[in-house]
């Protein structure tokens, strides 16, 4: 798909596509499909290619979510997952639209559920070309990497999660050998992709010595950097982590916050800062979300627009030196990834408005008379696709 083309029409003419080839009670079932309608999160709209893992790591949480060990791939075939896509409507098709996340409740390069990974993420390269990003524990094998780089009109980033060498056996007991998840991250750099080993979630008392181990594990396996991001604390996790010894006196400060909300986040300042320090030490780049990793991998295959949909970057503190998509001075000036005002036109589907752009804001005055019903939700979706915050008033 170009880059030029608008995504709001093109939504429209790949759903009028896939509608008339494909039976009726399929496209029922994508409609009624949960990918149908939720609203993307930070790192993206999240794709369930599979529900729960075996592998039944101390701090996920998706058991919490009611998920089990049992992994089964998801109903939808690709096309149907495409056409639920199309019937979302916070989601947009391109490059240009909504990011997709692989991976929130099952691992999804399990062996029982990365053919369906695969399936959605070949679907999705023919039909609707979102930046995608996985991420994983797998070590994943040659066969299955080439059919990831063979993808066509996808960016995808691909993060590979070790939150401990030497704790591993402990808090991930069933989950495969952190080194055989670093060797994957150097046959990905070596396929081309742009791998970040993924920190997450950092753990309370990481010491200083694991940092340093992970760190210099990840530059000689060749990633480009960390993403790095904090734990989500349940009560279940919470006691998991205790009876695994990670140290009680930091998880206790927790305690309470976690019986009143029901989960809380530990954010560990101290260690992040040192992974961060040692990162740029090592001349890796260090992020504390995962969206901005599909972020760089965009910019550094040469998309050089792309920036965050989700406007982090408008907050000075969001952002780390060591980034080099630099989005926030690229979303200073007018969107040239796309046409503003078609953009706005096709979303609004009138003509009766009038556009200002300053300082890298939309201004967008809609006149007198013309239909009001969701501008909110319009305001959003222009924003995150053209990458610039855009306020839409009503004149009169
Ligand atoms: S591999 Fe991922 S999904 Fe599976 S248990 Fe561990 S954290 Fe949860
Ligand atoms: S510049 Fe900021 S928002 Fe953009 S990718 Fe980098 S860290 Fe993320």
């Amino acid at each position: 798909m170009s880059s030029c083309l608008n995504p709001v029409a093109l939504k429209e003419g790949a759903l009028r596509e896939l509608e008339s080839k494909t039976p009726h009670e399929s496209l029922v079932a994508a409609k009624n499909d949960g990918h149908a309608k939720r609203k993307p999160i930070r790192c993206g709209l999240t794709i369930h290619p599979g529900t729960g893992c075996p592998l039944q790591c101390t701090y996920c949480y998706i058991y919490d979510m009611g998920f089990g060990t049992h992994p089964t791939p998801y109903p939808l075939r690709g096309e149907q997952l495409v056409a639920a896509l199309l019937y979302n409507k916070y989601f947009y098709p391109t490059k240009w639209g909504t990011y997709l996340a692989f991976g929130s409740v099952t691992e999804p390069l399990l062996p029982p559920i990365v053919s369906r990974t695969l399936e959605y993420l070949k679907a999705i390269s023919k039909h609707l070309g979102n930046p995608c990003q996985i991420a994983t524990k797998m070590p994943v094998n040659d066969e299955t990497l080439d059919e990831l780089a063979s993808l066509k009109g996808l960016k995808l980033s691909v993060l590979v999660t070790v939150t401990s060498l030497h704790q591993y056996r402990f808090l991930e007991p069933k989950a495969p050998d952190p080194y055989l998840r670093l060797d994957a991250i150097n046959r990905l750099q070596k396929r081309g992709f742009i791998p970040f080993l993924f920190l997450r979630p950092v753990l309370p008392g990481l010491s200083e010595e694991e940092v340093d181990d992970i760190v210099n594990e990840a530059k000689a396996a060749g990633a480009y950097g960390i993403v790095a991001s904090a734990l989500r604390l349940s009560p279940r996790i919470l006691k998991g982590l205790m009876k695994r010894g990670v140290k009680a006196e930091i998880l206790e400060r927790h305690v309470k916050a976690v019986a009143r909300e029901g989960f809380t986040y530990v954010e560990e300042g101290d260690v992040l800062a040192l992974i961060r320090r040692r990162a740029l030490e090592k001349g890796l780049v260090f992020l504390k979300r995962a969206c901005c990793a599909s972020t760089v991998a965009q910019y550094l295959s040469g998309t050089e627009e792309a920036a965050c949909p989700n406007l982090c970057f408008l907050s000075r503190r969001a952002c780390d030196a060591s980034c080099p998509s630099r989005c926030r001075f690229k979303a200073k000036g007018e969107p040239r990834h796309l046409d503003a005002e078609q953009t706005i036109m096709a979303l609004l589907q009138s003509s009766r408005f009038r556009i200002e752009i300053r300082e890298g804001t939309v201004h967008v005055k809609v006149k007198a008379g013309s239909p009001r019903e969701g501008l909110k939700l319009k305001a959003w979706i222009s924003s995150y696709l053209l990458r610039r915050r855009v306020l839409i008033s009503y004149a009169g």
